[in-house]
Parts: C-alpha cells; structure tokens; sequence
C-alpha cells in the first residue's frame, strides 16, 4: 500500500517547503523505501515557464520535457530520482483541462464547480501512480490561509478520507519565531496557522518547526497542547549552516521516525546515511577555494539560479575546494570594462538567459575570458553569446547577431523552426504561442572524440535536457571553425549544434543544454567538476 504524506506550509512562505520535502524523502529513501515525490503549485500559470525567474526562481526541465517549479531540482537532487510531468501541477493546467473537456462537451448537462470538478482532477493527479511507491511525498505551494490554495487543501483533506485508515500523513511546517525583548521561542503564529488549517477540516498529525534555537520543553508542551499534535510529532527544524546538513539534522530530530509511527510501521532498517555525512564532511572541511563569476541577469534573485549553484557546489565536491560565487549584472559591462570586475577570478560562467537586455555585457564577458585564457563555461544563452563573441572578434563579422533582439543581417544566431524528437518532427512558427513551446527536455547528442568535452564526459554520446528557442545558425560552422572555434558535439543527425569550444584555450566550453539540471551532490556533473577543476588549474596561476 502506498503512504501519502502531504506537505503544508503555514506562517511564512520561505520557510524551505521543499527542500523539508525533499530532505524527508532521502531519509525514508536510506531506509530502504520507495519514494515519489510530488508538487501542487495552486497559481494560475499553466506551468512556471512564462514567468519572470526574478518572481518565481528557476524554472526546473525535467527528462520528459515539462517546465516545472524549482522544487522538483530539490527533489532530484535530493533522490536521485528524476522528475517528470506527472509530478507538478498548477491551478491553470488543472482549469485548463477541464474547461477544455467542457467545451468539448465532455460533460454535457453538467455544472462544473470547483466541488467536484477541480478537487476529483487533482485527486486524480495525486493518486495517479498508486501502489508504485511506499510513500508518495506531495507538497502544496503557498501558505495555508491563501484563497487560491483552498482547492488543493480541498482534496487532500478528501484523500484523507478516502484512503485506508492510516495511510495519509499531513504535515505542516511552520516557524518559530525568536522574539529578543521576550527571549522567547514564540508560538502563536503556529497555533494560527494550525488553527486556519483545522478550519478547513485538516488536523496536522506532525509540526516541523523552523527555528533559530532549541525548541524548549515547555514551548514543545504548549505546541501539542494547542495545536492537538503529540508531544512526540512537534519536530525541531533548527537552521543549518547547509542544505546538506538537513537530512541528518531531521533525522537527529526524530521526522522520519515519527513518521514511520505516525503509519504505524515497523523500520525494516535503521536509515543508511553514510553519504549523506560524507557529502557534508567535504561540504564543511575543502581544501582550497576558487572564485567563479556568474554573469547573468537575474542575480537580484538567487533562486533564479537554483540548480546552477548547486551544480557549482557539486563541482567544488569533486574537486575538494569550497566554490566562491561572484554575482555580476551583465548590463554594468555594457557602461564599464570588465576587468577590474573579473581580475584574479578563477572562471566565468555565463548561465541561460532570455531577450536583449545583458547581452552585450555577456558577450564582453566572453571575449575577455578568450582573450585572458581564463575558463569559461556558456549555458545556453551563454554558449549563443560565446559563439557571437567569437563572430564579430575572429571571424570579422561585425554584425553578428541574435534574431532573438531582431533582425539582423548577420543570423549567426537564429530561430529553431525545426527539430527532431525521436524520429518525429516538430515545429514552431515564428508567431506562435510561447508558452510549453521551446525544444524543451531530453535529447541527444554526439560528441566529436578528441574534443575538450568529450573528455570532460569520458563518452561521444550523452543526453541532456534543453530549453530553449534559438540555435547557433550552422552556415556559420564552417568560417567559425577556420577560426578555432569548434563545433564539438551537434545533435545525432548532425543537424544543431550542441557544444562549442575554442582551440587551444585552457577550458573555453559552451552548450546549448542546461547540464546543471541534472548535476547531483552524489554524481557531480561532469562538466561542472571539469570546470571547478579549471578553475583550481587557474588559481595556482593567479
Ligand atoms: N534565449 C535563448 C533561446 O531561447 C537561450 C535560452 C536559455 O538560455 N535557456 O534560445
């Protein structure tokens, strides 16, 4: 029988929902189980993918092609396991279904209302894969008290009473706040929170409590008291110096422990942990450090950023050495010379990115980290720049441009109107829809042997997942290529390009894909571990 534990949220919105879920996840993953996780994002969005990463953080791809919420990167990196579209959901894709089946006439005769309608599809969302797991791990997006989520808390509660008796876990993470002139852990927001949650027929079986300090006795005593929790079930989330560090301090805390009584489960095994306190020994005790500059545009947010920081984080792993990020605004290097900014930096990462505004700062970035040989790593956006950069300053085509900013008489970078999944053709138009429309997910591509990457990868063919709507026009391969600039992997027909890097340079790498999606603290991304290590090279010269 599968278990469901569903995931609440109350108090504050940040509180670290998903990585509490995730980091659960792990725990009853090292006790030998098999788990699923999953998200219920309840805005109106279909899916993340049109709106701002200054708002709403990364915009996480899974294999399958679905453009999911950044919760999903913590769930992967977390499991091991990859996500896919069956596991996030938002308000507008369920609205979206149902009022498409309406117009067809599926349900002819019928008022569609929220009761049932909406609740029986995300019912249906979440029990989708039942009996496959032990426990299937479902988080709610937002906080409990907000209109728009009432839905989902809906049919939960529903679940709740459906499935067998003792197979629905509801948990509810809150936080403790630490009032100074009182010097006290405080509650009430909890009792709130939990009350507002028992209002719409919930009753919390386990509190996670964010805090700053040890949950006392008499705080733990009122918490069960007034929010109808055991003693036992108020679990102690006390901040961590990093993410690495919280599935060992939840299960110092006891949350799986409860949980597995909550279901009344006997644990086959005490939980396998040794990994976990091996990638926080590395975490907390490297060797050296470097210092990389990400060059980007939504620095303000880091959340935008999400799995390419942790990808980093995974290359410093590999490496031994703690990896220093420097935030830059690619647009300051469209008013200021770059290098007071990158001298004595050890690589320059130029991450994924949409329209014009930064672009000429990236392509600055890029030809400065050429010309002083120092690594540098495109993403996406990154690589499309790099390549621009390599036009204009080597192959004297001063015009080179992106028709993503618009036209152009020099297309080095163009629309992708046609490509191959599997072995059928899809395509766009130019004025079509924006939403769910790039090449979006996992698709193949081949190597040149001898390449700089195809060392990194210790392999000619691989898979990564892309996103994205414009390519490197390949009629500019060859007089791009005379020039050193190789074209070192392209998809298997040989049709796009995939991967670029420059002759002769220590470390100079662009990809068209986003291998930070699929980096792990476990199994750092080849390439990530290729440039930390470049970046080590390039700290002993400094
Ligand atoms: N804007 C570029 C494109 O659509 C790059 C996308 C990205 O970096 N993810 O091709």
């Amino acid at each position: 029988m599968t278990r469901y534990v569903f995931i609440t949220g109350g108090v504050v919105s940040s509180l670290g929902k998903g990585l509490a879920s995730a980091a659960l996840a792990a725990l009853l993953q090292a006790r030998g189980y098999r788990v699923r996780l999953r998200k219920l994002d309840p805005y109106l969005n279909v899916d993340p993918g049109t709106m701002s990463p200054t708002q709403h953080g990364e915009v996480f791809v899974t294999d399958d092609g679905a453009e999911t919420d950044l919760d999903l990167g913590h769930y992967e990196r977390f499991t091991g396991l990859p996500a896919s579209r069956a596991d996030n959901v938002t308000t507008g894709r369920i609205y979206l279904d149902i009022i498409t089946k309406e117009r067809r006439g599926d349900y002819l005769g019928a008022t569609i209302q929220v009761i049932p309608h909406v609740t029986n599809a995300i019912k249906s969302f979440v029990l989708d894969s039942d009996g496959e797991d032990d426990f299937v791990l479902v988080e709610i997006g937002g906080t409990v008290g907000d209109i728009e989520g009432l839905p989902f808390f809906e049919a939960i509660r529903q679940i709740g009473q459906e499935r067998p008796r003792g197979s629905v876990c509801y948990l509810h993470l809150t936080l403790l706040p630490y009032i100074p002139s009182a010097g006290e852990l405080k509650t009430k927001p909890t009792q709130h929170s939990v009350k507002e949650l028992r209002s719409i027929g919930i009753q919390p079986d386990i509190l996670l409590c964010r805090c700053d300090r040890p949950i006392p006795e008499d705080e733990r005593r009122k918490l069960g008291l007034f929010c109808n929790v055991r003693e036992s079930a108020v679990i102690e989330a006390r901040d961590v110096d990093t993410i690495y560090a919280v599935p060992l301090s939840y299960r110092e805390a006891g949350l799986d422990r409860e949980i597995l009584a909550h279901f009344g489960m006997e644990p086959p095994q005490e939980p396998k942990l040794d990994r976990w306190q091996k990638i926080l020994e590395r975490v907390r005790n490297p060797e050296g450090e470097v210092t990389i500059a990400i060059v980007g545009k939504y620095t303000g947010l880091k959340d935008a950023y999400k799995s390419l920081t942790e990808a980093l984080t995974h290359g410093g792993i590999a490496n031994n050495v703690r990896v220093n990020l420097e935030w830059i605004e690619a647009e300051v290097f469209e008013r200021e010379d770059p290098a007071p900014f990158l001298e004595g930096l050890h690589g320059i990462l130029v991450p994924g990115g949409f329209g014009q505004r930064g672009a000429e700062g990236k392509i600055r970035a890029a030809r400065y980290a050429r010309e002083r040989r120092i690594p540098y790593f495109g993403i996406c956006f990154g690589m499309q720049m790099a390549v621009i950069e390599a036009a204009r300053s080597l192959a004297g085509i001063a015009d080179a441009n992106s028709t993503e900013f618009g036209e152009t008489k020099e297309p080095v970078v163009g629309l992708l109107t046609e490509w191959m999944r599997g072995n059928e053709l899809e395509r766009r138009a130019a004025e079509g829809n924006l939403g769910g429309t790039m090449r979006l997910g996992a698709y193949g591509a081949t190597l040149t042997a001898g390449t700089k990457i195809a060392e990194m990868y210790g392999d000619t063919e691989i898979s990564e997942r892309h996103r994205h709507r414009y390519e490197v026009n390949m009629a500019y391969r060859e007089c791009l290529e005379a020039k050193g600039l190789r074209f070192s992997g392209t998809s298997p027909d040989g049709l796009l390009p995939e991967t670029i890097e420059h002759e002769g340079h220590p470390w100079f790498i662009g990809v068209q894909f986003h291998p930070e999606l699929k980096s792990r603290p476990f199994e750092p991304h080849p390439l990530f571990k290729g440039f930390v290590a470049a970046a080590v090279e390039q700290s002993r010269l400094v």
